[in-house]
């Protein structure tokens, strides 16, 4: 390196760059007295370097001394060891306000700081030791990490959910299906699961147009969604025409119900259907099954369960809810 590239004496040099970095720097004495703080960290803090020099930190920011901060500051000193505080875990131990342009719901800027201890060799005489505390911004990084985040969790449950109705789809059925009925034979819990089948949709179709069949669709989940609305409750589509609702903690009679309000709800929409073998508006058929307690089903055969019931309420007239008791007797409670 040339002698021509400190053309001015080095320490000036050193004050313009501490003045420059675009990092906070806070350098204190052994009893915590700020001896220098740069322009950037006076400058986020709101204060003038008369504020806090030859002041004690915590007389600056008294809300540090009983913080996290404050624990790790003194460790640091304590042990010569330097000392790192998660950004995640202390987000903002230092008051230090973002630009106003940028604050969005965040007003404080996100910190990572290291506060490193500095022992000059020429003397071991604890009281000539000093702390340099460092803070660097990540509120960028950690709003860029918020956004994928979100992203990330806007993917995944738009891979679970049908496009069509907004209904969970099957990949979001089988997952929902297999944990609650773990759950549930884990709590000695029944179960409920409904599956609804739209009556004629094939002829609904040929009369009124494959997209007035999408809306007829798309209203019938809304119904569905409209009645299932326990937390726990998961409305789906099983395929084509068909809508599962799964029903924890939930009886036989209590699913036939839940069942037959969703078909009165389709009901009161009152969507003509001149194609109709049952009435001249749209309907719905629906099958019943319930796990009991102790029965240890799989999901595919308590879906069969339903699926026989409703073959059962399609067979029997439509417009109808089926479902089985615990004799294996076919109960049908027709609108
Ligand atoms: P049933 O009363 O016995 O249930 O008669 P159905 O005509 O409803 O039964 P089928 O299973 O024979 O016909 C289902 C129809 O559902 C056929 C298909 O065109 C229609 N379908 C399935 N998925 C969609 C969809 O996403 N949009 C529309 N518009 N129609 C659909
Ligand atoms: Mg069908
Ligand atoms: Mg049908």
């Amino acid at each position: 390196m040339s002698t021509a590239t400190y053309a001015t004496p080095c320490p000036i040099w050193s004050d313009w760059a501490l003045d420059h970095l675009q990092v906070g720097l806070i350098i204190l004495d052994a009893q915590h007295q700020v001896v220098f703080a740069n322009q950037w960290f006076l400058q986020h803090a709101g204060l003038e370097s008369c504020d806090m020099l030859n002041k004690t930190l915590f007389h600056v920011f008294p809300q540090l001394e009983s913080s996290h901060f404050g624990m790790f500051l003194a460790q640091a000193t304590r042990s010569g060891f330097p000392a790192l505080l998660s950004q995640s875990l202390h987000p903002t131990p230092f008051p230090l306000h973002l630009p106003a342009a940028q604050r969005g719901q965040d007003k404080l800027l996100r910190q990572s700081i290291r506060i490193i201890p500095m022992s000059f060799s020429a003397s071991s005489d604890v009281d000539q030791r000093y702390t340099m505390i460092q803070i660097v911004d990540v509120t960028h990084s950690v709003l860029r990490e918020r956004l994928l985040k979100a992203q990330a969790s806007k993917l995944q449950s738009l891979a679970n959910l049908d496009a069509l109705t907004g209904l969970g789809n099957r990949r979001m059925l089988n997952e929902k299906l297999a944990h609650e009925l773990r759950v549930s034979t884990k709590t000695g819990g029944n179960l409920a699961v409904v599956i609804f089948d739209i009556d004629y949709f094939k002829q609904f179709n040929d009369i009124y147009g494959h997209l007035a069949g999408d809306t007829c669709l798309r209203q019938v989940a809304d119904a569905l969604r409209d009645v299932c609305r326990r937390p726990n409750d998961v409305v789906a589509r099983f395929g084509g025409e068909e809508l599962v609702a799964i029903l924890p903690e939930t009886d036989q009679s209590g699913a036939m119900q839940v069942a037959h309000k969703v078909l009165q709800q389709v009901q009161l929409l009152q969507i003509p259907h001149a194609g109709s073998g049952v009435a001249r508006i749209l309907s719905l058929s629906a099958g019943v099954a319930v796990s009991k307690p102790l029965q240890s089903l799989t999901p595919d055969a308590l879906l069969g369960l339903a699926d026989r019931a409703l073959y059962e309420a399609k067979g029997s007239g439509r417009n109808r809810v089926c479902g089985f008791d615990a004799q294996d007797a076919l109960i049908v409670t027709a609108m």
